[in-house]
């Protein structure tokens, strides 16, 4: 998810200019599937998913808004019930959808902490929220509710707002602890849903709120000629930045860590691979999820450890996964969550190896997006390296995406064709290869 909308996909271009009418026909037939992407931020692209070439979307949720959807929307198009539905899906099988459902920590702020088993619990309930009911306006006064909103946001943003009209733009509340139960349900429901968006930014900042970008803008609100946009986009699931203005308040990464873990934990304990996001965080990031982990590690057996190393001096390729995964299929009841993508991965090589190193108990899988990995300069002249690290069977492809439908498709194909690229894959074997790596992460 990024935090700007990526601008419309070129389908007749791909990344390096060329056209692509003048290569090989991309094998769609064998199955590229998006590994981390966001359609029901526009619903009305939905629609476009059956007729996509793509074999399987990975949906996202993100926040309040989107929960439901991404459960609705995998219900209408059709749960994936079976590692067989996808690998035995004919070339014109309508796209399938793997619902994922997670809090992103761009949205993290709007939930407080009342769990008690985490060790990185920073916030207390504000006792106003503990009682209070959406659906029974005794149960809070307006004034205690925004003390309460304050005193919240106060312990969870930096620097802490005192701008009264800014905290009072921002939703009430609403408890880690409820969120997880819901969340639990819904993945109950869907066999094979991941958990995800989640993870850690350090580079977002809250968005403006909608009636101070109006006053800004439309001082006289009649609106006729704002420069930015004048309101929301209906036709845009709410809640996201749209285009606002930022405002100077980030979310503490100490609350961002506890929303987390809850999550971490819940996917470990189902059994659930997640999608992570991690910006500006890469060390707090893997901390984060080590010490989830910690206790579990794998035993670094010692010959397997001079093999590693030998193929570690020799190139990147190869990893131990069929080994490992051995040890991971079982599902549920760990603290930690069997797989994880590290999803539009922006870190280093040197970060990488870490989350590859012999004794992590998950399968770590990486995937990549053209609208974030070759959104910058920075981005795109690293990403060569990265990918040629990133061993052969965990290497995954995404949209990362807001809309369903042709620019997806294309985002994925050039994406596709830039791994194939970078491996030395053909690329119907790159694409049959991360089609196997896909199902492996999110069957096991
Ligand atoms: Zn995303």
């Amino acid at each position: 998810m990024c935090q700007q909308h990526p601008p419309d996909h070129q389908p007749s271009k791909s990344q390096d200019g060329t056209s692509s009418s003048s290569k090989q026909p991309f094998p769609w037939h064998l199955g590229a599937c998006d590994a981390h992407c966001h359609p029901t931020d526009t619903m009305a692209s939905i629609a476009s998913i059956p007729s996509m070439r793509a074999r399987a979307l990975t949906i996202m949720a993100t926040r309040s808004q989107d929960q439901h959807l991404v459960s609705s929307v995998a219900n209408d198009l059709g749960v994936v019930r079976h590692r067989e539905s996808l690998l035995s899906a004919h070339r014109d099988a309508p796209c399938a959808v793997i619902p994922s459902f997670g809090w992103h920590p761009w949205f993290s702020h709007q939930l407080y902490d009342d769990t008690t088993t985490t060790s990185t619990s920073t916030t207390t309930p504000p006792s106003s929220l503990t009682t209070y009911n959406p659906g029974d306006t005794t149960t809070a006064t307006d004034e205690d509710l925004l003390a309460a909103k304050k005193a919240h946001y106060a312990t969870v943003l930096t620097p802490s707002p005192d701008d009264q009209a800014f905290i009072s733009s921002l939703p009430t509340p609403t408890s880690l602890s409820s969120f997880l139960s819901s969340t639990r349900s819904l993945l109950t429901s869907h066999p094979f849903a991941l958990v995800g968006e989640i993870g850690l930014d350090k580079a977002f900042r809250l968005p403006r709120p909608w009636e101070e970008h109006h006053s800004n803008s439309r001082p006289d609100s009649a609106g006729a000629n704002s420069l930015n946009p004048p309101s929301r986009d209906d036709t845009l699931t709410p809640g996201g930045r749209e285009g606002r203005l930022l405002s100077p308040h980030r979310v503490r990464p100490h609350h961002q860590q506890a929303i987390l873990s809850a999550q971490l934990r819940l996917a470990g304990d189902l059994g659930r691979p997640v999608s992570l996001h991690g910006v500006q965080a890469h060390g707090l990031l893997y901390d984060t999820v080590a010490a989830c982990w910690k206790g579990h590690e794998r035993e670094v057996v010692s010959r397997r450890k001079r093999r590693m190393d030998a193929a570690q001096a020799q190139g990147p390729e190869e990893s131990d996964s069929e080994e490992d995964a051995t040890e991971t299929t079982e599902a549920g009841g760990k603290p930690f969550p069997p797989r994880i993508c590290l999803h539009s991965f922006s870190g280093s090589v040197e970060v990488l190896k870490q989350w590859f190193h012999p004794s992590t108990p998950a399968d770590i899988y990486v995937s990549f997006s053209t609208a974030i990995n070759l959104g910058t300069d920075a981005g795109k002249s690293k990403l060569p390296e990265v990918i040629a690290e990133v061993p052969k069977d965990r290497i995954l492809v995404e949209s990362d995406l807001h809309r369903a439908g042709e620019d997806m498709d294309a985002a994925l194909e050039d994406m596709y064709r830039m791994v194939c690229e970078i491996k030395g894959w053909g690329l119907e074997d790159g694409v049959r290869r991360i089609r196997e790596n896909y199902e492996t992460f999110i069957f096991g």
